[in-house]
């Protein structure tokens, strides 16, 4: 397809002896929110360490039309590409509004701008926006993260389990956030467990099971699909 943004064609990643994705292809385009599920070790995240760089793999990788093998994060970041990872990954003796600032790094102007773009969309940030990152909420951390990535000015965002371990309220405001980001017309590759979450975000979803894509197409379409239901239901 001419209009992808990212191609992912025959990949295979091992680690030693253990193959966690045995060929798989996904493909997403520009603007779209595309949701990838499964259960535990179903390969999700390391699919998503793989497109970031993080991982050597046999098959193909492309982003923009070029293979990302041997891409380093900053060129990856410079090219629109940010990857939220599920440990979110922040500097926890960092005030939140230095975490925050670390995120547009690569950029030389408009900071100020996204910080409060940001702090509209998480104004609870911005109320604690000199506390130490560490002494924030599990939900706040995920806002942070999200947050984080946002300050990179990103075309493609990759989101590896923001709903885990977060109480319903929260996942409200996660939610909502998600939804802004989306209108925004950034990309997002959703990786999810929480499968109620991936519905209610994307547009197409790849259903992962023991590193093989067992089902892939329209929320809509696969939301009557039996295999997927009964991951719904479970
Ligand atoms: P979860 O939702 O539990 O994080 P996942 O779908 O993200 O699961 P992965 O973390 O990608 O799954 O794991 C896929 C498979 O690869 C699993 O069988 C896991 O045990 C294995 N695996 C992951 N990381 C390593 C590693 N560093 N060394 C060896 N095996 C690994």
């Amino acid at each position: 397809m001419t209009d992808s943004l990212l191609s992912v064609s025959d990949l295979t990643v091992s680690y030693g002896k253990v193959t966690a994705l045995k060929g798989i292809d996904i493909d997403v385009k520009s603007g779209e929110t595309i949701g990838v599920i499964g259960p535990n070790g179903a390969g999700k995240s390391t699919l998503v360490d793989a497109i970031s760089g993080f991982l050597d793999y046999e098959g193909s990788i492309t982003y923009r039309g070029q293979e990302i093998a041997g891409s380093s994060t900053q060129t990856l970041v410079e090219n629109g590409l940010f990857y939220c990872t599920e440990r979110r990954d922040l500097f926890g003796q960092m005030s939140v509004e230095q975490n925050l600032r670390l995120g547009s790094y690569l950029n030389n102007g408009g900071e100020d701008e996204r910080l409060a773009e940001v702090f509209e969309l998480f104004p609870r940030l911005e109320e604690r926006r000199s506390q130490e990152a560490e002494s924030l909420s599990g939900g706040e951390q995920q806002m942070l993260s999200l947050g984080r990535g946002l300050m990179s000015d990103p075309d493609f965002l990759i989101l590896d389990e923001p709903s885990i371990g977060l109480a319903p309220v929260v996942l409200e405001d996660i939610s909502e956030a998600l939804t802004a980001i989306t209108e925004l017309d950034v990309t997002v590759l959703l990786c999810e467990q929480n499968i109620t979450f991936a519905l209610e975000h994307a547009d197409r979803l790849y259903l992962l099971e023991n590193g093989a894509v067992r089902r892939s197409g329209a929320t809509e379409s696969l939301q009557s699909d039996e295999f997927v239901e009964s991951y719904i239901g479970g």
